[in-house]
């Protein structure tokens, strides 16, 4: 057990941490990132299609915003989109001199790519890895500015004394040992938490520990509801295929052959809102016209060279994970859970309602997203909220007086941890909780919502949260204990998923994302509010906070 110390504790090295990191050391604190991955394996990796921002002289920011707030369904915080829009600009320009390597058109400028519920192409990209583009070069920095990097840590807990957070108790997943981080200021950057559903397009280690840590540790969440289904995951899979794909101009097709997105939505077609285009798709696929429970995507007419130049990623999935090339066949896709909306409550400089604690990235809700993420915004997000955090915690490290925590949160962690291994093994494994967990999420609090799914949906999730406290642990060791991780990580993502099923059945209407076919109209008079969770012993205690509005008035939503 050992006592470590920092000025700023960043928990996560995804894109939101490391940008956090590099802001806050460049105002002068003394910074420190944890990760339970190596970084670069951090789920930012896995981004394709690219990041959005108004650089072109004839874009502008007010125009991204716009988009943004009605892609949102008017969800958004118009005053943390104008952030997000504003600061585009020259963070994606910032991002390019540290050395990512954007696509440049034939000028020499550069190049942009159409995405989803945008008015015009505005989303620069790497190929179709833009995500592992930016992350390697990211992590470059971090280890030129000589940060210092907790690297396969693993955060059991927060500290929370005399009203703040002040660090974590976190695991060396090589030796088993439990030690202290204090810190004056904690950042949790801890992404999505995709893998509560089963399929989902996110990593494994997606698994929502940050929103957990914060919810338990007495911090808001808010619009858990909002959970994005992606229009295009691969069959069987989940795997994504990026929007850069429709981006590029590839076309949906239905069983007849015919380019359906006509009837949903005739002006944008492939690209509008991804909540739009899913539930087409889903549809068309409930009402027979699509082919054993998939609709297909279409690039043949893309031709070999721009499928080789912009989307050679995609080829490849196609080829290894469905035996199709995509140059040849259009390839089955459905809507998929992709992306979490909501998260930990934040202000624009990423504070949370606890004192010391910040969040960035997928784990925050600030709320630049509302009901509906358009694509490319979320990288966008972790940049901008990222860099904001960073700075905000550097300066809180300058100027508040805190007492550094001691042992005693170790000691408690590792008595917990204990008692969890000293459990009998059960013919119950944590693996089938998990996978029930996540079919239960998938089948009935999916694309298409309803009051008695939702209810059900929240009835299992509580059964299976008294399941998971009589599963045992079966790897009693202290190197590597991955079953010890995956067990306390399971723990995590059955919160989550609760919040979601609480705040899909409180939200008594159609908006964005959530879709209630009891419920069909959005209804602003009732509705125009956000719904907040805050930790209570027997589930999440719902609240309501209200939806910052500046310059954008409501509007029907069609594309
Ligand atoms: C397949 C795919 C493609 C995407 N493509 C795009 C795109 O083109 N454009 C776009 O804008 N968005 C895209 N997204 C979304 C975007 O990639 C993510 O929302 C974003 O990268 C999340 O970054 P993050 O920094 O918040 O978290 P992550 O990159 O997920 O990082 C989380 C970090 O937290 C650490 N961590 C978590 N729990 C713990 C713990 N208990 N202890 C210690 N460390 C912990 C992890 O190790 C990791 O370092 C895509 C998402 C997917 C799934």
């Amino acid at each position: 057990m050992a006592v470590y110390q920092h000025d700023v504790l960043i928990i996560g090295a995804g894109l939101a941490g490391m940008r956090a990191g590099l802001a806050a050391q460049a105002a002068g604190a003394d910074v420190a990132i944890i990760s339970k991955v190596h970084p670069v394996r951090s789920h930012s990796n896995a981004a394709q299609g690219g990041i959005n921002a108004a650089v072109d002289p004839s874009d502008s920011w007010q125009d991204h915003a716009f988009d943004t707030v009605k892609g949102s369904d008017y969800l958004g915080d118009q005053d943390a989109i104008e952030v997000l829009c504003s600061e585009a600009g020259g963070e994606v320009i910032n991002l390019e001199h540290m050395g990512v390597i954007f696509h440049r058109d034939e000028t020499g400028h550069l190049g942009s790519r159409a995405f989803g519920g945008q008015q015009r192409a505005r989303t620069y990209f790497v190929g179709d890895i833009t995500g592992q583009a930016m992350l390697h070069v990211m992590y470059e920095q971090l280890i030129k500015h000589g940060l210092r990097i907790y690297e396969e840590w693993f955060v059991i807990d927060l500290i929370v004394e005399d009203g703040m957070c002040k660090g974590a108790v976190a695991m060396e997943i090589r030796t088993g040992q439990v030690s202290v981080i204090g810190a004056k200021a904690v950042i949790m950057a801890t992404g999505g938490l995709g893998r509560v559903y089963e399929p989902s397009t996110n990593a494994l280690i997606c698994t929502g520990d940050g929103i957990s840590l914060a919810y338990r540790a007495g911090a808001l969440c808010m619009d858990m509801e909002m959970v994005q289904f992606h229009p295009t995951t691969l069959k069987g899979s989940g795997v994504l295929i990026t929007e850069g794909a429709r981006g590029e101009g590839a076309y949906l097709l239905n069983a007849a052959g015919e380019r359906f997105m006509e009837k949903y939505a005739p002006n944008m077609m492939e690209l509008a809102s991804r909540d739009v285009v899913s539930r087409a798709e889903q549809t068309e696929i409930n009402e027979g016209r699509g082919i054993d429970g998939c609709v297909m995507l279409d690039m043949r007419h893309l031709g070999i060279e721009v499928i080789r130049e912009r989307l050679w990623q995609i080829r490849e999935i196609g080829i290894d994970l469905a035996g199709v090339d995509v140059v040849e066949e259009p390839i089955p896709i459905l809507p998929g859970m992709h992306y979490m909306m909501g998260g930990i409550k934040t202000d624009v400089w990423g504070r949370t309602n606890l004192p010391g604690l910040y969040a960035a990235g997928e784990t925050a809700c600030v709320s630049v997203h509302g009901a509906n993420r358009l694509g490319a915004n979320s990288l966008l997000d972790t940049i901008v909220f990222g860099k904001r955090s960073g700075m905000d915690a550097s300066e809180r490290a300058r100027t508040e007086n805190v007492r550094m925590p001691d042992n005693r949160f170790a000691e408690a962690v590792e008595k917990q941890l204990a008692e969890r291994l000293a459990r009998p093994a059960t013919a119950d494994r944590i693996a089938n909780v998990r996978m029930d967990m996540g079919r239960v999420m998938n089948e009935k609090v999916q694309v298409f919502r309803e009051e008695e799914q939702l209810k059900s949906a929240l009835e299992d999730v509580k059964a299976l949260k008294k399941r998971y406290e009589t599963v045992g642990v079966e790897s009693k060791g202290k190197v590597f204990n991955t079953d010890l991780l995956f067990h306390v990580e399971l723990g995590f993502m059955l919160e989550c998923a609760e919040m979601i099923c609480a705040s899909a059945v409180e939200r008594k209407e159609s908006r964005g994302a959530h879709f209630r076919t009891d419920f069909p109209k959005r209804i602003d008079e009732e509705w125009l509010h956000h719904i907040t969770c805050s930790y209570g012993a027997s589930g999440p205690v719902l609240g309501q906070a209200p939806v910052t509005i500046t310059q954008w008035e409501l509007q029907e939503r069609k594309y």
